[in-house]
């Protein structure tokens, strides 16, 4: 950040914290659309490659437009937090073409044949196909436990010395469970494991997960940090510079899970609005749980806002505010959920998250339909369940559209 002073505010970080300079004093970073850049001579050329020059060479390699998401990123993931001499935390961003592009990057450089990742049961489905699909046939294991119960991860950390990385998604889908990330990351430290974080549902507006000592954290940046549903991305932030620099920076280069200028300019132009959209899918999130939770037709909610929710304290402890993703069934079960979701007027039937409009929809038969019935069960969900990404509209219209449908159902 090359600011005259320390800013003091998220917005301000969003707004202003990428110190790229603009040719021809264009306001706004422009959409850099070049797969490759100019050499004036040999000789720059090589200084380019021998890093002495830090200019460009080759998209895949990095560009301008992403350097400003990137820039901005690493500035709100590390916003008020100091290292461990004492000094403002300074992390390293790689913008990805999606989440699952930056996970890649994220495994395969920092696992090898023989290596074992612990996770969560409870997990996004793109990451479990990953580790159990690609990661598994390279020889990398996957070792799943419920780590909210913290002795689970401990007697799995003391019963596998293959285990090299501990990957937590929190919250996580679609029942909103929370695992307790400075509980977790201490017991991995105690054994010099490298940890990740997914913070994808609650941005670093929510949740700073190194301020707890993890080594990466993680972004599916189509979700809030876009905010719009205008572009599919990912981002991989590390603490270990030198590591960033150097091997992960290779791994996604070599992996070519490069994003694209006109992706990242959508993304820097989303995240500028952060701060205030969280505001409101947060209020509105609270307050539509609220609603539900009261609602004659309703089951239950699974909410980490809600007191009733078995990770509430976890929320507290760890996130400025629940979020705004929730999941609840109907006392109707499959065939009211169904009748419910297709009543909707104004909320959307979609999957994704964090868009500026209210997301539904039907896990058992949408995002979770290729696994095996028992195995959703395993994962909370249920038939009837029904998936909610709650929006920025007026929460009387909100209201109002589910109300409607639930007298349909
Ligand atoms: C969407 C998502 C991903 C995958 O990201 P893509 O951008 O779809 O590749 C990973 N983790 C979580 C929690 C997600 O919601």
């Amino acid at each position: 950040m090359n600011k005259k002073f320390p800013l003091t505010g998220i917005s301000s970080v969003a707004i202003h914290a990428s110190g790229h300079e603009n040719a021809d004093y264009s306001h706004l970073t422009p959409i850099y659309a070049s797969s490759t850049f100019t050499f004036d001579s040999a000789q720059q050329g090589s200084d380019r490659f021998a890093g002495a020059d830090k200019t460009r060479i080759y998209s895949r390699w990095g560009n301008p437009t992403f350097t400003v998401a990137e820039e901005i990123i690493a500035a709100l993931e590390s916003f008020g937090i100091q290292d461990e001499s004492g000094n403002p935390l300074r992390v390293k961003a790689l913008l990805h073409a999606s989440g699952q592009a930056a996970m890649t990057t994220l495994f395969f450089s920092t696992l090898k044949a023989g290596d074992t990742v612990l996770t969560h049961f409870s997990l996004y489905g793109g990451t479990q196909e990953l580790l159990q699909k690609v990661l598994g046939d390279t020889g990398v294991k996957t070792t799943i436990v419920d780590m909210r119960n913290l002795n689970l991860v401990e007697e799995a950390l003391k019963n596998d010395p293959s285990i090299k990385l501990v990957h937590i998604e929190t919250p996580a889908n679609p029942t909103i469970q929370c695992v307790d990330i400075d509980a977790v990351t201490k017991l991995a430290k105690q054994r010099n494991l490298l940890v990740s974080v997914d913070n994808t549902f609650a941005t670093p507006y929510l949740q700073q997960p190194f301020k707890y000592g993890v080594d990466f954290v993680f972004h599916s940046t189509t979700k809030f940090l876009n905010g719009h549903g205008t572009a599919i991305g990912g981002v991989l932030l590390g603490k270990d510079l030198e590591f960033m620099r150097t091997r992960v920076w290779k791994w996604h280069a070599l992996l070519g899970g490069n994003s694209n200028p006109f992706d990242a300019f959508l993304l820097t132009q989303g995240i500028k609005t952060l701060e205030i959209r969280m505001d409101r899918h947060c209020s509105n999130a609270m307050k539509v749980a609220e609603y539900l939770a009261g609602h004659h037709a309703i089951a239950h909610v699974n909410y980490n806002g809600l007191p009733s929710h078995p990770d509430f304290a976890v929320t507290q402890k760890q996130m400025k505010h629940p979020g705004a993703l929730m999941s609840y069934e109907l006392k109707g079960g499959l065939d009211a959920g169904r009748r419910f979701i297709d009543a909707l007027q104004m909320c959307v039937r979609a999957v994704s998250l964090g868009t500026l409009d209210t997301l539904v929809s039907h896990p058992a038969t949408m995002s979770h339909f290729g696994l095996k019935p028992e195995e959703r069960l395993q994962y909370g969900i249920t038939d009837g369940l029904i998936r909610m990404s709650v929006g920025i509209e007026n929460i009387e219209d909100l209201i109002a559209d589910l109300d409607q449908a639930l007298q349909k159902a």
